[in-house]
């Protein structure tokens, strides 16, 4: 099997994990992955149903988001994924979802407050807001970039919208984009209780560390999965 096929393969496996954890509605969110060492994207086509979703199905679009090979027409989120490929060089994947609990927070334009170690481990920090825009521009493209360079979360909430993540590959962001709607749900019921306090910089700083570098089988086992 080509690298293109198997890329295909496994984009469209990963769209059933948006399902299985409660990510996703009708035909709504999205997951694509760049194709290593080629100016290309493979992502999920537009308005298709996601039981019907085959690997066949998906399409490869160039870096500024224009149809390269594909039956229908790509998901209207692809000039977002584009423009994240282009700007950070170092992303291999790109979800983006309308999770209820991470959109509530988008909603109100308001970062969700690292305040449980489970944020530490993942984003390493709140997960911050990125600004209100409209498809059809690069506009989303260029506010996800702009909150996500120099930040340490994988994840951004765009406000009034909902959360785009990304990762060194396609099955890392759609991991981020389920934590996220993890723990925005646990911050959302903490706010419900009361007042939350944020951990100390220096415990978030230990725990990010020792989750992103030390955590997990370490590179001589044989699992190597967490
Ligand atoms: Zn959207």
């Amino acid at each position: 099997m080509s690298s293109i096929a198997a890329l295909r393969a496994e984009v469209c496996a990963l769209h059933s994990e948006l399902i299985r954890w409660g990510l996703v509605t009708w035909t709504s969110g999205n997951v694509s992955a760049r194709v290593p060492g080629e100016d290309l994207l493979i992502i999920k086509p537009s308005g298709v149903s996601y039981d019907d979703l085959t690997p066949a199905d998906m399409v490869i679009c160039d870096l500024e988001g224009k149809l390269v090979e594909g039956e229908h027409a790509p998901s209207s989120d692809t000039e977002a994924h584009a423009y994240v490929y282009r700007h950070m060089p170092e992303v291999g994947g790109v979800v983006h979802t309308h999770s209820p609990y991470a959109t509530a927070w988008a909603a109100r334009g308001e970062p969700i407050p690292c305040s449980i170690t489970a944020m530490g481990d993942e984003f390493g920090g709140d997960i911050p807001v990125g600004p209100f825009a409209l498809i059809g521009s690069d506009a989303i493209g260029r506010g996800i970039v702009e909150t996500l360079q120099g930040h340490r979360s994988p994840a951004v909430l765009m406000a009034q919208h909902g959360p785009f993540t990304i990762g060194k590959n396609a099955r890392a962001a759609v991991k981020a984009a389920v934590m996220c709607e993890d723990v925005a749900r646990t911050m959302h019921f903490a706010r419900q209780l009361g007042p939350v306090q944020r951990l100390p910089a220096e415990a978030v700083d230990s725990l990010y560390d020792r989750y992103q570098n030390v955590y997990g089988q370490q590179p001589t086992s044989k699992k190597g999965a967490r």
